[in-house]
């Protein structure tokens, strides 16, 4: 690609505006579009099970750039507009209003879309899910008016909305079909930690039970589960998971899987064509290669990032170390790294103190921190994860081993 070929973003989420972000800083100077489906200026996900659901944070508070940023930087944004199809021969996007885009590079940067509930009673008035700051205005409108919500799948945004809730007064139930809570993603003793804490504040857990059905007259009147029990509610919440978005992708003709998929350099199997941000797969260095699709802001912003170093002429592999976070009532999840369902669980610190880790190991190797309340920990992790390892189960059980002076050493 020369320097002036025209750069086009399909999605203009998180990823997609920050690679048009990262190509100005990096001094790109050729055409940037970025073409997004929803109508607005990009926002950022995360207050809208957060902040903005409990009613602290206005909308114009979650734009990620004001308005004149896309004019100063020469970033044509196309909002309300969706890419319909790719012709990779002509490198040439259609567009959902009729009009077509040439592409030097052409960045996928899609995202996905919430599960829906498929059974009977789902089209009820009162059932949501929650991704788009529209969803969120319309559950935030919503439950000023309800006493009582059943939330389906007790994940990140299922376990988020559920604290926003009962801190609102609202009676809420959780159901779970798995053992434990944040499971695909957190250990057994962060789990049971949770579970503890979300009991404590009035929130319900019923485990290895699934939603059966829902009952109402036009409208959410209960909840009816596999094991025959009923639970009334004015609102239920589907927090069930996502799917990448990657029939764009397929159709013209690229690999997909999991995500669409890419090589270590966030390149699709066409040189021309990158995937990044929820929507993508990639052979993660830190699970030894295994193709891996993650879902996080750090991920979408250091994807967006390492794309436009490569397209300004400075490719590198993409190796950051991920990251995440999710605050649930007063506290605060955040995992450095990416363990296995059966790596070591170590504790460091006392649960009972209500901030404390937990250090994931694989083979006697550091994969992964888990810290409520311990953003000192987190910190730490994240350069000692960046680096060859250093920390053995024994240190970090140990409080007194000196995890900052480590980290520092490491720079
Ligand atoms: C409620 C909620 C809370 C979250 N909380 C956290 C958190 O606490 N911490 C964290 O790290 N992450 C969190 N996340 C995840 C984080 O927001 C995502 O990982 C991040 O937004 C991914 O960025 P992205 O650009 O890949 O996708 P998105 O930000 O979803 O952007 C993709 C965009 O592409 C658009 N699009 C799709 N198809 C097309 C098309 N054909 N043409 C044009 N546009 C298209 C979509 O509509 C969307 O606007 C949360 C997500 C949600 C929904």
């Amino acid at each position: 690609m020369s320097a002036h070929d025209p750069v086009v973003v399909a999605g203009a989420g998180q990823a997609g505006l920050q690679v048009a972000i990262s190509l100005r800083e990096d001094g790109y100077e050729g055409p940037i579009t970025l073409v997004g489906d929803e109508t607005g200026l990009p926002y950022q996900r995360p207050p809208l099970s957060k902040a903005y659901m409990l009613g602290d944070m206005q909308a114009e508070s979650l734009e990620l750039r004001a308005a004149p940023f896309f004019a100063d930087h020469r970033v044509e944004l196309l909002s309300g507009v969706r890419v319909t199809a790719i012709d990779r021969l002509a490198r040439r996007v259609a567009l959902s209003d009729g009009g077509s885009l040439e592409y030097g590079h052409l960045v996928l940067a899609v995202g996905v879309r919430n599960r829906v509930l498929a059974c009977p009673g789902a089209d009820l008035d009162g059932v949501f899910t929650l991704r788009t700051l529209g969803d969120a205005h319309a559950l935030r409108e919503r439950i000023g008016t309800i006493r009582r919500a059943v939330v389906i799948g007790a994940g990140f945004i299922g376990l988020e909305f559920a604290a926003v809730a009962a801190k609102l007064g609202i009676a809420v139930t959780v159901l779970e079909t798995a053992p434990r809570v944040m499971m695909r993603a957190i250990s057994a003793p962060m789990s049971a930690f949770f579970a503890d804490k979300h009991a404590e504040s009035g929130v319900t857990i019923r485990f290895g039970d699934s939603l059966a059905r829902i009952v109402g007259d036009g409208r959410v009147e209960a909840v009816e589960t596999n094991s025959g029990v009923r639970i009334e509610a004015d609102l239920v919440l589907a927090g069930i998971g996502v799917i990448p978005n990657t029939e764009l992708a397929a159709a013209a003709g690229l690999p997909v899987e999991n995500g669409v998929l890419t090589d270590a350099l966030l390149r699709t199997a066409d040189e021309h064509v990158s995937a990044i941000g929820d929507c993508a797969a990639y052979p993660n260095p830190f699970l030894e290669g295994r193709y891996v699709r993650l879902e996080s802001v750090q991920n979408a912003v250091d994807q967006a990032k390492c794309v436009a170093a490569r397209l300004t002429g400075k490719p590198h592999p993409y190796a950051a170390v991920p990251w995440f976070w999710s605050d649930q009532g007063p506290l605060k999840l955040q995992i450095a790294g990416l363990a296995l369902p059966d790596d070591e669980s170590v504790l460091r610190g006392d649960p009972a103190s209500g901030a404390f880790s937990v250090f994931r190991f694989r083979d006697g190797r550091l994969t992964a921190v888990e810290s409520v309340n311990k953003p000192g920990d987190h910190m730490s992790a994240r350069r000692i994860l960046a680096a060859p390892p250093t920390v053995t189960p024994a240190d970090a059980a140990d409080e007194s081993f000196n995890l900052r002076a480590i980290a520092k050493a490491l720079g």
